[in-house]
């Protein structure tokens, strides 16, 4: 396809740097991401006195982000969205979920915001959409990040594993996993047992629940 034009404005070329009507369209154009061919309608413009075609930094700007967006759909990576979201249902900020993570503190506000992420940075965030994969990454480097954090994370977590909300204000620090804690134990471990968390005034509602004994910490070691 050549290039198409739908609309004129006058401004001045950057070619041949006369003042006259600039042609605003369209043409096909291919680019080059990472290797890989990607075929993209373009936004170009056209002088109508030395006929050249040129971008603007904002065409292409555009023109990348769209190329970004196919490489993206065939690489099967992650769309900046799509990175937004993953973060967002875990209740961080991308500062807190970068640090979470280790990664440098703008990494994560450039892929959001539309740079081409890296190969090995999108497998973990693909992993990380899951909970329970965010789980096991999250009670590793908890150390990381403040008491507030750590309290707005339990809460998500909570609600997406769909456990006892009280394990969200419980104070109660789980077992590391290097321990062989098991998560699934913990979690069944929490269901079964109400009064073993620490700073509740939750009373069991259940008679057996009541009478049962708590179990022990190694019980829930594997
Ligand atoms: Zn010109």
């Amino acid at each position: 396809m050549s290039f198409s034009s739908h609309t004129k404005a006058v401004a001045i070329c950057p070619i041949c740097e006369q003042e006259g009507s600039i042609e605003i369209g369209r043409q096909v154009e291919t680019l080059k991401i990472r290797g890989k061919a990607i075929q993209i309608e373009a936004y170009l413009e056209r002088c109508t006195i030395c006929n050249e075609t040129f971008a603007t930094t904002e065409d292409e700007e555009k023109n990348i982000q769209t190329a970004y967006r196919l490489y993206r759909q065939e690489a099967k990576l992650l769309q900046p969205e799509e990175i937004s979201k993953i973060r967002t249902k875990y209740g961080l900020s991308q500062k807190a979920f970068a640090r979470l993570l280790g990664w440098g503190e703008i990494t994560l506000h450039r892929y959001e915001s539309g740079a081409l992420q890296d190969e090995v940075h999108n497998d973990l965030l693909l992993l990380l959409d899951n909970p329970n994969n965010f789980s096991t990454i999250f009670e590793k480097n908890r150390n990381r990040m403040t008491a507030k954090q750590v309290q707005k994370i339990q809460e998500k977590l909570s609600e997406l594993l769909q456990l006892p909300a009280v394990l969200a204000t419980s104070t109660l620090i789980p077992p590391p996993m290097s321990s062989g804690f098991v998560f699934d134990k913990w979690k069944h471990f929490l269901e079964q047992d109400p009064y073993f968390y620490e700073g509740t005034t939750n009373q069991p509602q259940n008679k057996n629940i009541q009478e049962m004994k708590p179990p022990t910490l190694l019980s829930l070691v594997a």
